[in-house]
């Protein structure tokens, strides 16, 4: 099932996912259901929050794409390879990249370049509730990054300066009126 994705300015963007303590079947059907959205919207990656379930899961599918040398995000024709982590914890290491990011809560297919770590180390469960430990660089340390973040509460547009984001803001009321 496809399921609504909030859209910013929505408030409950902002509020802080809480652990999942069991896996139960709603939390697996949540899971399916994100992943059919998230491919649906050709997105790579879906944290619950977006739509509008409070817990720490986020669904991720860097495998049909591949990063171009201007940064965009091309598909590449491999088959589908959805990663599905529950209470993902993060440590940052290597230097700061640039990255430029969208997401499928911000409107209007809005784009900008935001400051990201390298590298990560990932903990998480499994849907199965296996442990689940790894290091990533490259697209996936970005998309885990940018997912998590949304389990805080915390949006992309966050790191741009004030003056791209308030015309950014204008160009949505703009938007809004037309
Ligand atoms: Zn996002």
């Amino acid at each position: 099932m496809i399921l609504p994705v909030l859209q910013y300015p929505d408030e409950r963007l902002r509020r802080k996912s809480q652990p999942v303590d069991e896996i139960t079947d709603e939390i697996r059907e949540l899971a399916s259901n994100m992943l059919e959205t998230m491919y649906d919207e050709e997105g790579i990656g879906l944290a619950a929050p977006q739509v509008g379930h409070f817990i720490r899961m986020i669904v991720i599918d860097i495998s049909p794409c591949y990063e171009t040398e201007e940064g965009n995000v091309e598909d590449n024709g491999e088959p589908p390879m959805p990663m599905v982590l529950i209470n993902p914890e993060l440590s940052f290491s290597g230097a700061t990249v640039k990255s430029e990011e969208g997401c499928l809560s911000v409107p209007n297919s809005y784009r900008a370049t935001v400051p990201r770590r390298e590298k990560v180390s990932l903990k998480a469960l499994s849907l199965d509730g296996d442990p689940i430990e790894l290091e990533a660089d490259g697209m996936l340390a970005i998309c885990l990054q940018h997912e998590c973040d949304h389990l805080d509460g915390k949006l992309f547009i966050d790191y741009i300066s004030r003056l791209k984001l308030n015309l950014y803001k204008a160009s949505l009321r703009k938007l809004v009126k037309a």
